[in-house]
Formats: structure tokens, sequence, C-alpha cells
């Protein structure tokens, strides 16, 4: 019964999207990119037991880096580093993808490579102004497997 539960969830994964195993923006643990990396930041960040934290600049959803916590492992808190030090020295790329991207298709994105998190985001046409990308909220490949091997 569990590996049917598997093939189904692996079957369902051709027609399921990422907007709906993401996390939500509001739920996402994201660092401002003028932090300090002073104590209490840096406590912060452990604490919140995200491995990959997106850096906004001024609105969350601006999202212009990705911290990695193994990126602090050299800084001392009492030099208060910036964490636009960081971000710059690493400078990992972020990888965004459309809400209605099918999770086979995330699946294949994330087997390729690179990051194991991407940025969801999606065309906001309401309103007077220009259509302009907007931020929803941020997948892993952890959320897409989650939904192979999650039982009924
Ligand atoms: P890892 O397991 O590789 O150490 P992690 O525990 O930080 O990383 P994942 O295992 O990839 O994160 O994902 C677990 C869940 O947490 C997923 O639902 C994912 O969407 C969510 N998640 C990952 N990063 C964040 C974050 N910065 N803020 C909020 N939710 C996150
Ligand atoms: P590369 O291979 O150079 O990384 P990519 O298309 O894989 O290019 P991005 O350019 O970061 O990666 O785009 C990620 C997704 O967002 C793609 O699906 C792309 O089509 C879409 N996209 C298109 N225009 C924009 C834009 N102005 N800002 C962000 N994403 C965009």
């Amino acid at each position: 019964k569990e590996e049917l539960n598997m093939i189904q969830g692996a079957l369902e994964l051709r027609t399921k999207t990422v907007e709906g195993v993401m996390t939500h923006i509001n739920d996402c643990y994201m660092i401002t990119s003028d932090a300090v990396l002073d104590f209490n930041t840096m406590s912060e960040i452990m604490e919140s037991g995200y491995t990959r934290i997106p850096v906004y600049e001024e609105d969350r959803s601006n999202i212009v880096d990705i911290l990695y916590v193994k990126d602090l492992a050299f800084v001392d808190p009492d030099d208060c580093t910036t964490l636009k030090t960081i971000t710059k020295f690493y400078n990992h790329p972020v990888h965004f993808v459309f809400h209605d991207t099918k999770l086979d298709a995330m699946l294949e994105e994330f087997k390729k490579g690179k990051s194991h998190l991407a940025i969801v985001q999606k065309v906001n046409s309401e309103g007077e102004g220009d259509p302009f990308y907007e931020v929803v909220g941020l997948v892993t490949l952890e959320d897409v497997i989650e939904e192979i091997i999650k039982s009924e």
C-alpha cells in the first residue's frame, strides 16, 4: 500500500504546481540585506533552524540573495560584519520559478543541481499599473519529495 501511495504521488507530480506545495512568503524566514552580523542577529539566524535564508532589500518580496547558514562559519560576531560583505563574497545564485511550474519539472531542475531552493514568483496584473513579478513564496526539494512520499 505504501508503494502504491508513492507511485500515486509520483504520478501526481505532473499535475501539481509549486504554488500548491511552497512555503508562503508570509511564513518564510528571511533577513534584510542591511543586517549586521552581531551576536543577536547570528543567534536569531541559528535559532530559525533553516539552512538557506532569502535576503531581501527594503521589501520582503524583493529577494536579492540567499544566505547559507554555513556561510557564517568564519564570521566573528564581535566584528559586526555586514551581511552584504558575506553575500557578496559567496554570491550564491537566486533561482526563480513561476508559480505554475509543475512539480515534475521542478524536480528535474533541482536534480540538475545548483540549489535545492527556488523563489516562487507570479505575474501580478491586478491594479492600475503595469504587470510586475511578485514573489509569493519559496519551494525546496523537500517540498517536492514530501508530495511523493506522503501517505493519504
Ligand atoms: P536542510 O534540510 O537541507 O538542512 P532546511 O531544513 O532549512 O534545509 P528544507 O529541508 O529544504 O529546509 O525544507 C523544509 C521545509 O522548510 C520546506 O517546507 C521548505 O519550504 C521550508 N523552508 C526552507 N527554508 C525556509 C525559510 N528560510 N523560511 C521558511 N521556510 C523554509
Ligand atoms: P539562467 O540560465 O541564465 O540562470 P534562467 O531563465 O534559468 O536563466 P532566471 O533568468 O533567473 O533563470 O529566470 C528564472 C525564471 O524566471 C525563468 O523561468 C525565467 O523565464 C523567469 N523570468 C523571466 N523574466 C524574469 C525577470 N525579469 N525576473 C525574474 N525572473 C524572470
